[in-house]
């Protein structure tokens, strides 16, 4: 569904399945953010099809964590040579020890995804525009919120739901790292929290409010 100019929002609604929202920037960026799991790819691609947007203008996938409902399907951009999947170092390095025996748990294989681009810290240049990286551990090591200062969008991944939080019971999660996590995003500008899971938050008084309920209702508890 496009939700605004070059945003597009695949939400995930079906509550018998595990899998998560994923996002497309189109335009010149042209970034697919959490891919999901590889048996709902199709599924994926399918529904940006009907959106107008052909595979061919992916050019980057984007792994804001490597939890399998998020991560699987990069593997099946591998062999594409036109695309770069993007992943944070803590992230790649708790892939290749814990996170990746997660799989099990779930009943997959670890996917053997090659991951070109690290994401560290910092701007970032996706086709013609700047967006930042924030590294925000305490759902999953290496987690990342993307944010696109000019658009005010912000992709946090399983850091921050509406009216809720990831949970921080899976291994390497940490309830001290998450809330700082969290502070750190309430600063940003936003009008668009596009989070991994459940509904988006769009406007920016509803963001900053959601951000005011996360903090007082849920901090307590964590
Ligand atoms: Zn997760």
């Amino acid at each position: 569904m496009k939700l605004d100019d070059d945003i597009y929002v695949y939400e995930w609604t079906n509550p018998l399945e595990n899998n998560c929202n994923s996002f497309f920037i189109g335009g010149s960026v042209g970034a697919l953010i959490d891919p999901g799991l590889t048996v709902f790819l199709p599924d994926l691609l399918k529904g940006m099809k009907e959106d107008g947007i052909d595979s061919e203008e992916i050019r980057y996938v984007i792994n804001t964590h490597s939890h399998p409902d998020h991560f699987e399907a990069s593997g099946a951009f591998n062999g594409n040579t036109n695309i770069q999947i993007g992943m944070h170092s803590d992230g790649i390095a708790f892939l290749n020890d814990i996170g990746g025996h997660m799989y099990g748990m779930f009943g997959l294989d670890t996917p053997e995804v090659n991951i070109g681009m690290t994401l560290e810290e910092g701007p970032v240049t996706l086709g013609d525009e700047t967006f930042e990286i924030l590294h925000t551990p305490g759902h999953s090591p290496g987690s990342i919120s993307l944010y696109w200062p000019s658009r005010k969008a912000l992709f946090p991944g399983d850091v921050i739901f509406d009216q809720n939080i990831g949970r921080t019971d899976f291994p390497g999660g940490s309830g001290d790292l998450l809330k700082k996590s969290i502070l750190a995003l309430s600063r940003l500008d936003v009008d668009y929290l596009l989070p991994g899971h459940m509904g988006m938050v769009v406007g920016n008084e509803q963001v900053k409010r959601n951000f005011q309920f996360v903090i007082e209702r849920i901090f307590p508890y964590i």
